[in-house]
C-alpha cells in the first residue's frame, strides 16, 4: 500500500513536468486513478495518499467498492456503457467517459432528466477506426454533434479515446493529436463547446498531456499489474 502512495507521487510529478513542457497549468489535468480489478483497500490507500478521483469499468464491480468507501471519493465510469445499466450508474458516477452513440446519449439524457441529475459525459471516438473498438466514427460525430449538444440533462465535457495499441508511448501521439484536431474542428464548425479531452493511460499519459489531454486514466502505473484476462481495454 506504501507502493501506491509512492507511485502516485511519481505520476503526479510526471504530470506536472508534462504540463510545464507544454506550457499548461497543472490544474488543467485531472488524474483518474483506474481501480478496476483492485480491491476497496487499494482505493482507500490511494485516497489516503491524496488521490480523490477513481475510474471503474464495471458497474457490478464498482458498486460494492463505492458502498464501503467515503462518500467524498469521486467516481468516473470509464467502461463500455450498457444501456440497461445506466439507471444504476448515473447516481454513483459524476463523469461517464464512454458515451459512444447518439442513441446512448439520448437514453442517458432521458434518464438524467428523470432522475434530476446532470452527469458530465465524454463522447468516445474510435479515432483509429478499429473494428474491435467502440466509439463514434469521426464523420458520424460531425453529423450528430449539434443534436447531441442540445440534449437536456447532460453536460458534455468533450471527447474521449482509446487509441490503437502501439509499440511505445510516442506511437500514440498522432492519435491524441488527431482527437484534439477533431475537437477543434467540431467546435469551429458546429459552435459546440468541448473543453476536455480524456486520453492517455499508464503507458502514454505524458504524451497525451503534451497533446492537450485534460483527463488521464491511469491504472496499472498506480496499482500494479492486473491479472491476465481481467484487464481488457475494450472501449
Ligand atoms: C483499464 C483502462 C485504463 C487504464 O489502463 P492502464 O494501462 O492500467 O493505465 C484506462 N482507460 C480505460 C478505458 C480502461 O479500460
Amino acid at each position: 500500500m506504501e507502493r501506491i502512495a509512492a507511485n502516485l507521487r511519481e505520476i503526479n510529478g510526471r504530470i506536472r513536468a508534462a504540463c510545464e513542457r507544454s506550457g499548461r497549468p497543472v490544474a488543467d489535468v485531472e488524474l483518474v486513478a483506474v481501480s478496476k480489478t483492485f480491491p476497496a483497500d487499494a482505493v482507500a490507500a490511494a485516497y489516503a495518499a491524496g488521490q480523490p478521483v477513481f475510474g471503474e469499468s464495471r458497474q457490478q464491480e464498482a458498486e460494492p467498492k463505492i458502498a464501503v468507501l467515503p462518500s467524498a471519493v469521486r467516481w468516473h465510469f470509464i467502461g463500455r456503457v450498457q444501456r440497461n445499466k445506466l439507471r444504476k450508474l448515473l447516481p454513483h458516477f459524476e463523469v461517464i467517459h464512454g458515451i459512444d452513440s447518439s442513441k446512448l446519449a439520448t437514453v442517458a439524457s432521458g434518464l438524467a432528466v428523470e432522475l434530476g441529475l446532470r452527469p458530465q459525459v465524454f463522447l468516445q471516438v474510435n479515432i483509429g477506426g478499429e473494428a474491435s473498438k467502440g466509439g463514434f466514427e469521426p464523420d458520424v460525430l460531425g453529423a450528430e454533434i449539434a443534436a447531441i449538444a442540445d440534449l437536456p440533462g447532460l453536460e458534455i465535457l468533450g471527447l474521449m479515446t482509446i487509441p490503437p495499441a502501439g509499440p511505445d508511448a510516442e506511437s500514440a501521439r498522432r492519435w491524441f493529436r488527431r482527437l484534439r484536431e477533431l475537437r477543434d474542428d467540431l467546435q469551429a464548425r458546429h459552435g459546440v463547446r468541448l473543453p476536455a479531452l480524456s486520453m492517455g493511460m499508464s503507458g502514454d499519459y505524458e504524451v497525451a498531456i503534451e497533446e492537450g489531454g485534460t483527463h488521464v486514466r491511469v491504472g496499472s502505473a498506480i496499482f500494479g499489474g492486473r491479472m491476465v484476462g481481467m484487464d481488457a481495454v475494450t472501449g
